[in-house]
């Protein structure tokens, strides 16, 4: 099993391609906001917990994003891989990813990054907003809190990356064809 990690801010287009790329090379994509905002729907209790924080564009705990993918790798079947798509979003989420992957005899073979400007960042979510209704891409101020996380939280990983390798950067201010082009490109040259 492959394991491969879109990785970047909010409004990079990380969902644009993950969805695109898990249906050419038959990996299981893993959304956790997705799967997030699925609970909230079902209000179900896991739902109602990460609610506010989610308003609020903060991040919910380390152990809640842990126990759900570990259960989501688990029991996945008939696929070729992962594609974990806003996860890691901390140094500490990746640590335990890689102590878990090892443990099942996986590795992580590739992070993707889109690096994409932060006035188009701000741009991209609000006009998301409008079709996908989500509501912490409507307010301009979680908008910000959220890239203002990402940028404390999350971004720390890019030293990380950079030091393990199989790190590749691109830009994401393109299309969603151009970035879906190079990142098979990426993918197709590894062995
Ligand atoms: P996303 O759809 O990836 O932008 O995620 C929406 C929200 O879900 C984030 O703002 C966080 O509140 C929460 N979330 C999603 N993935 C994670 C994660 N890996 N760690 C912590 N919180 C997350």
């Amino acid at each position: 099993m492959k394991n491969f990690i879109i990785f970047g801010p909010p409004g990079a287009g990380k969902g644009s391609q993950a969805v695109i790329l898990s249906k050419k090379y038959n990996l299981k994509h893993i959304s956790t906001g997705d799967i997030l905002r699925e609970e909230i729907k079902n209000r179900t209790k896991l739902g109602l917990k990460v609610k506010s924080l989610m308003d609020q564009g903060a991040l919910v705990s380390d152990e809640i994003i842990l126990e759900i993918i570990e259960s989501v790798i688990l029991s996945t079947k008939g696929f070729s891989g992962f594609l974990y798509d806003g996860f890691p979003r901390t140094v500490y989420q990746f640590k335990v990813l890689n102590e878990f992957l090892q443990k099942i005899g996986y590795k992580i073979d590739a992070v993707i990054s889109l690096v994409v400007k932060e006035e188009i960042l701000i741009k991209r979510m609000l006009r998301r907003a409008e079709i996908e209704g989500r509501a912490d891409d409507a307010d301009i101020e979680v908008v910000k809190n959220r890239i203002a996380t990402y940028r404390e939280q999350t971004e720390p990983l890019v030293e990380i990356f950079e030091k393990r390798g199989n790190f590749y950067p691109l830009e994401g201010d393109t299309t969603i064809e151009h970035s879906f082009n190079e990142i098979c490109t990426i993918i197709d040259g590894l062995d």
